[in-house]
């Protein structure tokens, strides 16, 4: 059995490791010399900000001009086959074997999709067998949604240029735009540009490409006709259910990624963009519901990390990888994958971080003197705790130790009375303590001090490295030169 790939055993999957896109081909320097350059090899360095600002946009769609501007073609494609579904179920009985069919004949052209179209053709996520090519292209006609390589071509565009206007389905453009208006009309400006040149060499994206029409009138109707036909004599319910009903399942589920996927659901990985996950979109899509992990890691051959999401795409390629007609499955290193989530957990731990009212940190109180801190202990009850000076008077009679014990340290150090001395005080109390902050003492920060300068609460505050102070950063770089300093204390 030859294939276009090596066929090199691979690490079962959840041991693969992240590999480069390419697989490299068998002569490098021949294959240079022969193959076009990628189209996108030469494009100016600020290609995005450029093309958006000078290339010519098609004016927005309007009641005097959408007649013009419609896609005839697939509007008639995205409106026929849904009449054609709905007139069969008003006119045509059901039987089981054919709606059993509809439904199994509808996951193997939406896996040829997902698998096929997505997974291993527009992102390269792994190798696939000749044998596993064909099924793959065979299946995805079935779906009727344009060639391996137009679908490639546009796909490739929407993860580069996201939420741009060189996204082809931008879901900036609103839900209905992302999910079908994109095709209903001709597109407003060109996709930006993405090169899909390894897929022109390929012999089965070409072949389809080239037999493209016949392929989907048999894949899409020719065949689920016949199969019911043939075995057990409903042609009729073939034609409508497994024929136009279930296309029509498999365009919309599929539409599902580029507006639902886009608009419903938790960022778990990275905020910055659109993509989201949910199971509902899961369910959908065939797996294809966790977007905003699959816009992170495009080149991942998984949408769902966790065994229990539902991914039936990835499971259909870990199959066919134990069957051996799949090979180089990709992973994101695990270690990269945990960065974001962390990044979006510490995140969202920061905005309720926000929501609280803090203490006053030294560099926003004023310095006091030990003499002045004495003369304004005689107006007002004035404590020294761990070099911050607090006030007390709306907290005196609230003391569950009693008033009397906060009394005596005013105009005083209380600093070891309260830790410990007199009583060990909780976290909840020295945080409280610090809102009553008034000032700084004057020298009067003493080494050691530093884990009861800073309340419990803030010790792991979240900080985003612009609010690291540059005496932070010096602070470090002083450890790791002088680390003489710290043993000796
Ligand atoms: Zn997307
Ligand atoms: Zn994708």
């Amino acid at each position: 059995m030859s294939s276009v790939y090596p066929t090199r055993k691979s690490p079962p999957p959840e041991m693969a490791t992240y590999t480069p896109p390419l697989t490299p081909p068998s002569n490098p320097v021949k294959s240079l010399k022969a193959d076009p350059e990628p189209i996108d090899l030469h494009i100016p360095d600020n290609y995005v900000q450029h093309t958006l600002k000078t290339q010519k946009e098609l004016p927005p769609i309007s009641w005097n001009n959408w007649w013009r501007e419609l896609q005839y073609l697939t509007v008639a494609i995205l409106t026929i086959t849904p009449s054609l579904a709905i007139y069969g179920m008003f006119t045509t009985k059901f039987r089981w074997q054919t709606a059993l069919f509809s439904v199994f004949y509808y996951y193997v052209t939406g896996l040829g999709i997902t698998a096929g179209y997505h997974r291993l053709w527009a992102h390269r996520s792994y190798n696939a067998s000749r044998p596993l090519q064909y099924f793959l292209a065979l299946a995805g006609s079935g779906a009727v949604e344009g060639s391996i390589k137009w679908w490639s071509r546009g796909h490739r565009a929407h993860h580069r240029y996201t939420d741009t206007d060189l996204d082809p389905y931008s879901a900036q453009k609103g839900f209905w735009w992302s999910h079908i208006g994109w095709m209903l009309v001709k597109p407003r400006r060109k996709p930006g540009v993405a090169d899909v040149s390894d897929l022109s060499k390929n012999e089965i994206v070409r072949w389809q490409h080239r037999w493209y029409v016949w392929l989907i009138l048999g894949m899409g109707f020719g065949l689920p006709t016949v199969v019911p036909g043939l075995f057990w004599g409903d042609w009729r319910g073939g034609f409508f259910f497994a024929g136009a009903l279930r296309l029509t399942f498999v365009h919309h589920s599929t539409f599902c990624v580029n507006s639902l996927a886009h608009w419903l659901g938790e960022s778990p990985f990275d905020d910055k963009h659109t993509p989201r996950d949910h199971v509902i979109t899961a369910f959908a899509t065939i797996g294809e519901g966790y977007h905003n992990f699959h816009h992170q890691f495009p080149m991942d051959y998984r949408n769902a990390i966790k065994w229990y999401q539902y991914d039936p795409t990835k499971w259909f390629i870990v199959a066919c990888y134990k069957l051996g007609l799949a090979s180089h499955l990709k992973t994101f290193p695990d270690n990269e994958v945990r960065k974001g989530q962390l990044t979006m957990q510490l995140k969202r731990l920061r905005q309720t971080q926000e929501k609280l009212t803090w203490a006053p940190d030294s560099n926003d109180l004023p310095v006091i003197t030990w003499e002045s801190f004495q003369e304004q202990s005689m107006k007002r009850p004035l404590i020294l705790v761990a070099g911050f000076i607090h006030d007390v008077a709306t907290f005196v009679d609230e003391h569950p130790g009693g008033r009397h014990l906060i009394v005596k340290y005013i105009g005083k150090d209380a600093t070891t009375a309260f830790f410990g001395g007199v009583y060990d005080h909780s976290n909840a109390a020295h945080n409280l303590l610090s809102m009553h902050r008034v000032g700084i003492l004057q020298h009067g920060y003493r080494q050691g001090l530093d884990d009861k300068a800073v309340p419990p609460a803030q010790r792991l505050r979240i900080a985003r490295y612009s609010e690291l102070g540059s005496s932070t950063a010096v602070s470090d770089a002083e450890t790791l030169v002088g680390d003489k300093e710290d043993k000796d204390v």
